[in-house]
């Protein structure tokens, strides 16, 4: 699959789910409205689907949501994935994880052949992680939760969003544990991505000064590492671990864009940044044949924009995109 701009798309975010266990601040509104359950894929339309994109090409797939470990079958979803890695036909599988759920799951994802995962931390100190999870989230739990991963040998990495005022006096203390355990650390800018309730503008940090501050602290090599995706990554040369940096909002890394992304209800969107969507559940339960549903899937592809426009808008203080993180796949 190789796209006007002569990037080849080897990359899928697979949403299983918009639900979730927490309702970080960034992310969600207090009081969000799921989708019913008809409206979502099910595991055997996500694996229909997944297959189609690995016989068109995509090496990587990546099962985010909402949260992934909450979607009910997820396990089996994992196992017939992870048979596609044995089968050479993929090089990765992987997942975006909360950690909630992971103290049950880690050993049984680790047997289905998923080596790494992304597990979002963005406070260690557990009256803050619990206020940005609006109360629901145990910070304990959660630790066990990175500690059954690492037991069963996954390699993790962390990743935080950086929200001024509250948890940007608590990144040389992310950067110390993620060295003591072994973990790449990544932050992330908030993107203005669906309501929130609350003003995204006050919790807008920069990343370029977050960065200018821990180089007073910490050696940063730059690294020239590419993986397709917005980060850009340095070595702390304390600690011998990676930090990422994720910008989207200060700089185009639009470029090398590898990916696309699949919501839970099997819409195809070609950027996380643009409105340009297909929906692909429409050709599955139209009975479409796996030539219908690739030609859908390559007619979107031809037209993958360019880049994104991001930008947080504070003459209106309005999302600059209605959907949430969690129904598109962080
Ligand atoms: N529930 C899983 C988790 O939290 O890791 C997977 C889904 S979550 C939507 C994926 C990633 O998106 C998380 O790292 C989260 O912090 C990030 N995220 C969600 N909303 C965001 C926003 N508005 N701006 C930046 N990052 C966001
Ligand atoms: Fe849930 Fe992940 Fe969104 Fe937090 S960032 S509310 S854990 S989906």
């Amino acid at each position: 699959m190789i796209d006007p701009f002569g990037r080849s798309v080897t990359y899928l975010r697979l949403s299983v789910t918009d639900r979730c266990d927490l309702r970080c601040v960034y992310c969600m509104s207090e009081d969000m409205t799921f989708l019913p359950r008809a409206d979502l894929l099910s595991i055997e339309e996500l694996v229909r689907l997944a297959e189609t994109f690995v016989d068109l090409g995509v090496r990587k797939i990546r099962l985010t949501g909402g949260e992934p470990l909450v979607r009910r079958g997820v396990m089996e979803l994992v196992r017939r994935l992870g048979g596609f890695v044995g089968a050479g036909r993929l090089d990765e599988l992987t997942l975006t994880t909360n950690a909630t759920q992971l103290g049950e799951f880690a050993a049984d994802l680790a047997a289905a052949g998923i080596r790494r995962i992304n597990v979002s931390v963005d406070s260690l100190e557990p009256e803050v992680f619990r206020g940005i999870t609006r109360g629901r989230g145990d910070i304990g739990k959660v630790l066990a939760g990175i500690a059954a991963a690492k037991t069963a040998g996954l390699k993790i990495k962390i990743n935080a969003v950086a929200l001024k005022g509250v948890n940007d006096g608590e990144f040389d203390n992310l950067i110390r544990w993620c060295g003591e355990q072994g973990h790449d650390l990544t932050l992330i800018e908030t993107m203005p991505l669906g309501e929130v309730d609350g003003d995204r503008t006050e919790q807008y940090l920069p990343l370029d000064a977050v960065r200018r501050d821990l180089e007073r602290r910490w050696t940063l090599e730059p690294l020239s590492i590419s993986t397709g995706g917005p980060a850009t990554y340095w070595r702390i040369a304390e600690t011998g671990r990676l930090l990422g940096c994720i910008t989207p909002l200060t700089h185009n890394f639009c470029e090398g864009c590898n990916r696309v992304r699949v919501t839970c209800t099997g819409t195809l969107y070609m950027c996380l940044g643009q409105e340009d969507s297909v929906d692909l559940r429409s050709v599955l339960r139209a009975g479409g044949s796996a030539a219908e549903l690739r030609q859908a899937i390559l007619e979107a592809i031809a037209h993958k924009p360019k880049g994104h426009d991001f930008i947080i808008d504070r003459e209106h203080r309005r999302p600059a995109l209605a959907r949430h993180m969690s129904t598109t796949g962080g």
